[in-house]
């Protein structure tokens, strides 16, 4: 008989878990609790070791003709322009795509549901909300509100993969330890092509700034353009047309109007789950941590955990591994959270807005010197595309 996982949540983390089990010949339940998948514009990087774990499914291939190939990075200074570019051709040896993806994670969900759809072993219930979660030695219990009905389900294991306001993290009365940025980021999307004004533009910079820092991220069809907002600011303030327009003449000056096609404002959290393991059932991506959008490294982190995790049930229920491997994933999968990806992401927004003049000069000078030397860029570049954290997980017993 096969074992049956159920997950939690149609997002990347959850749709690359059921592929990944799916094609090791388990049984795979999907809850998603919209009635489609989202296709909101969320993350737009995968970095080097995502796109080397996509690649055994297809799904690199068919993303990179989706996307836009990054070979640089920039470091940049509002006023100044260009502090240091880095070369991730840097990273060749390491992985085989020596590059930042950018495209938007919802082609990956797309790709990823059309694989899925030819395998009868796997189940996508759409409007499918899990509630609650009770599980005993053997098995796992979920409650789901399915189309409108009151349904319970029965499976061998269950992967939380439904995001920042998991069920699941709650039904297990799991804490979500961490804090909440006072200021809100807002993403403005726009056709306008910054690489014809600003010069030497990269696909990714990171504009620091002591009054208003911003990201410049371009997609294939979009540039998108980062923003903090004040706390004081209302929601309504911050999205009306004249202060939108103001905030990106303020970047650059333009005689006509800006046209933007989409804003976002949300809030920022450091957050990472007190477990991520709780006998059968497991939590993986956004439900397990999340952190600011400074460095790329939500969705790729979800991406790593999923992989690390379905591994080990392959393991387990394949190879009869000792069941006790499991543990390990919460030992490897909550340090990375913890020392990697949300120390990293908050060190890459208090760069970004540092207001001290001295600590700025100081830490440009820094970056200058380790973006003048291969070495010490390679080793960057190792860092800053989860290379190292992957490594750092490896070495966890
Ligand atoms: C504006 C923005 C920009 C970002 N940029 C980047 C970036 O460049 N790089 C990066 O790596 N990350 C980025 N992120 C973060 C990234 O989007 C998330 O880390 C990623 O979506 C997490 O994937 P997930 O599958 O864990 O969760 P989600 O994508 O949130 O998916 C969870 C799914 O679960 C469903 N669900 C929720 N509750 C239930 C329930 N009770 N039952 C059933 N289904 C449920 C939801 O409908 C959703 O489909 C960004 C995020 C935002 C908001």
């Amino acid at each position: 008989m096969k074992y049956h996982v159920f997950i939690s949540g149609a997002g990347p983390v959850g749709l690359v878990s059921a592929l990944k089990l799916s094609q090791a010949g388990f049984k795979v339940t999907v809850f998603e609790s919209s009635g489609e998948l989202n296709r909101d514009l969320r993350a737009s990087t995968f970095h080097p070791p995502t796109l080397d774990m996509l690649a055994p499914f297809g799904l690199t291939d068919d993303l990179i003709p989706m996307g836009l190939i990054a070979r640089y990075t920039q470091q940049r200074d509002r006023q100044e322009g260009v502090i240091a570019e880095f070369d991730m051709a840097l990273l060749k040896g390491d992985t085989d795509y020596p590059f930042r993806l950018q495209c938007e994670q919802w082609k990956l969900t797309q790709l990823i549901k059309k694989q899925l759809d030819q395998n009868p072993d796997v189940q996508i219930l759409f409007n499918a909300k899990v509630e609650s979660v009770t599980q005993n030695a053997d098995r796992v219990t979920v409650d789901a509100l399915v189309a409108g009905d009151q349904q319970q389900y029965h499976a061998d294991y269950l992967i939380g993969a439904d995001g920042a306001w998991s069920s699941v993290r709650a039904s297990l009365g799991i804490e979500f330890e961490g804090f909440t940025y006072p200021e809100r980021f807002l993403v403005i999307s726009t056709t306008f092509p910054y690489e014809n004004h600003l010069p030497h533009l990269s696909y990714v910079n990171y504009c620091s700034d002591p009054v208003e820092w911003c990201v410049l991220l371009k997609v294939p069809s979009l540039w998108r353009v980062l923003f903090p907002t004040k706390p004081e600011e209302s929601d309504e303030e911050v999205l009306q047309d004249e202060s939108v327009e103001s905030r990106l003449q303020h970047l650059l000056h333009q005689e006509i109007p800006y046209k933007s096609e989409h804003r976002t404002l949300y809030k920022v959290h450091q957050r990472v789950a007190k477990q991520f393991k709780s006998g059968r059932v497991f939590l993986a991506g956004d439900s397990a941590h999340i952190n600011n959008p400074l460095g790329g490294m939500g969705m790729n982190g979800g991406v790593h955990d999923a992989i690390n995790l379905c591994d080990k049930l392959i393991e387990v229920v394949n190879l009869q591994k000792d069941a006790s491997i499991l543990e390990r994933y919460e030992r490897q999968r909550r340090t990375i959270a913890i020392e990697y990806i949300n120390a990293n992401t908050a060190r890459n927004k208090k760069l970004l807005e540092e207001h001290d003049l001295t600590v700025r000069a100081k830490s440009q000078q820094e970056l200058k010197a380790i973006a003048s030397n291969p070495i010490a860029a390679k080793e960057y570049l190792r860092k800053t595309s989860m290379l190292d954290a992957l490594e750092r997980a490896e070495s966890i017993e």
